[in-house]
């Protein structure tokens, strides 16, 4: 073992010794090409925005292959990667069961739109090891899911307005891009062109962690409100743990004025344990949704509540919900090969050991060297964050100018073969393919990346 691991083993941080230079940049002549070809074909080249770089240094990298902890890209470059296609993947990649399944069932066809055993299945494996859901609903995208999970709270309570918080993402649907407005207790503006102002006008968004905030709007809004949405750990703006005295408040503030407590746990779903957030702080919410991890790398979303709210869905209720592919046999298949790893005993305590571990070396190693860094992280999600706050909660706790740090690390890190999502307001995952040693070398590579921002600040 090199003389540098070995110190890191024995949590000497401290004893690294400096780093003496940024890396060149690696090749990235393959991806450049494939980007130009793509901006023909896709507006900013890409079909989900965040893909593009816009906010770190070069073009898009374009993704040959994966495997366990590792992605190549098109001109061979090899990452240890910890965006996990954005949170699914929290086997790594082309885990050899998921892709067992996968091939094993695609011989039977890829969809017939009529019902399928799979679907019981891996329903069965959720209900029966998920104490907050009694009934569910399988969409294709976490965005389809928290859509419908809106339309049935507002369906259940015959209430318009949602509650929303500012520096959480629910996907693209009109009522939920929209972002706070001035003063504490606002209706919200639209955070997108096309999205009619009426709707925002249905949506209240407030900052996270506020007890008056949230008190002030359910006076002001009394006996109007279907349902509050917010992430069993905000996870898309940086890491914003809430106080879990805040989260006591709001679910008995939701009970006492009869709305709905919705948690989408579409990133933290079967990423904290297999009950997601809503285990993690002994809450009950109404309804529940789910994406990411639970199509094992295919397109699956899900929602669920209670019986009796879920009777309000069609065909029993009268809360219309469709989909021409949902429930697709090889999305079904990768979901239930997935999701059956991860009940098996030791799994989530194995992975979030080993993610502590190494999210408290970093921290460790950076205030070693008074760098103003901050290491969140919870279970196996952890953020880098360029603060020298102990505690970020709120979206505005984050400053933008801190990003220009990130954009630099971003760069190093790519150059020492280690890929994290390209913004600085996106979580890293580690998964179970993650090896100490291929953690260690990521350290390593942090460790050199930081060694390099902080001196040319
Ligand atoms: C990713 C995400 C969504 C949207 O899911 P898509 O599958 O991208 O549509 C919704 N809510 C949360 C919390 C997410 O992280």
């Amino acid at each position: 073992m090199l003389e540098s691991l070995k110190k890191m083993f024995s949590g000497n941080e401290g004893e690294v010794p400096v780093n003496t230079g940024s890396k060149p940049d690696i090749s990235r002549e393959k991806s450049a090409e494939l980007y130009e070809k793509a901006k023909n074909y896709f507006p900013g080249g890409v079909n989900s925005p965040v893909r593009a770089f816009k906010s770190v240094h070069g073009t898009p990298l374009f993704i040959q292959k994966g495997d366990g902890c590792f992605v190549w890209d098109a001109d061979g470059n090899q990452f240890i990667d910890f965006c996990g296609s954005w949170g699914p993947l929290i086997l790594g990649h082309n885990h050899p069961k998921v892709r067992e399944k996968v091939t094993e069932v695609m011989q039977n066809g890829m969809s017939f739109g009529a019902p399928t055993a799979l679907e019981n299945e891996l329903a069965e494996l959720i209900i029966k090891n998920n104490r907050f859901v009694e009934k569910i609903r399988f969409t294709s995208s976490g965005t389809e899911a928290v859509m419908s999970a809106i339309r049935l709270a507002r369906g259940f309570t015959g209430r318009d307005k949602i509650i929303k918080f500012d520096g959480c993402y629910h996907g693209h649907s009109d009522s939920l891009l929209v972002k706070a407005g001035s003063g504490l207790v606002t209706f919200g503006e639209t955070s997108s062109a096309g999205v009619p102002k009426a709707f925002a006008q249905e949506t209240i968004v407030l900052p996270l962690n506020d007890v008056e905030a949230l008190k002030q709007a359910f006076e002001q809004f009394k006996d109007e409100v279907a349902a509050v949405i917010i992430e069993g750990i905000p996870a898309n703006n940086g890491l914003l743990m809430q106080d879990q005295a805040y989260l006591e408040f709001l679910q008995n503030l939701c009970k006492a004025h009869k709305s709905l407590l919705i948690f989408d746990e579409v990133i933290t779903g079967f990423r904290l344990g297999f009950e997601g957030a809503a285990a993690h702080y002994g809450l009950k919410p109404d309804i529940v949704t789910y994406g990411k991890i639970i199509g094992g790398g295919l397109p699956v979303g899900m929602y669920g509540a209670s019986a009796e709210i879920m009777a309000h869905i069609s065909p029993d209720g009268g809360v219309y919900q469709a989909g021409t592919l949902s429930g697709n046999p090889i999305a079904m298949a990768a979901g239930i090969a997935q999701l059956t790893e991860l009940l098996k005993s030791g799994f989530y305590k194995e992975l979030n050991n080993k993610a502590t571990e190494f999210a408290e070396s970093l921290q460790r190693f950076a205030t070693a060297r008074n760098y103003k860094v901050k290491v969140f992280h919870v279970g196996s999600i952890f953020w880098i964050a360029f603060t020298d706050k102990d505690k970020i909660q709120r979206a505005d706790d984050i400053e933008h100018s801190s990003m220009e740090k990130f954009k630099m690390m971003h760069r190093e890190l790519l150059n020492r073969g280690i890929y994290l999502g390209p913004s600085g307001y996106e979580v890293g995952f580690v998964s179970a393919a993650h090896t100490k040693i291929e953690l260690e070398k990521a350290k390593r590579a942090i460790f050199d990346s930081l060694d390099v921002v902080f001196r040319n600040k």
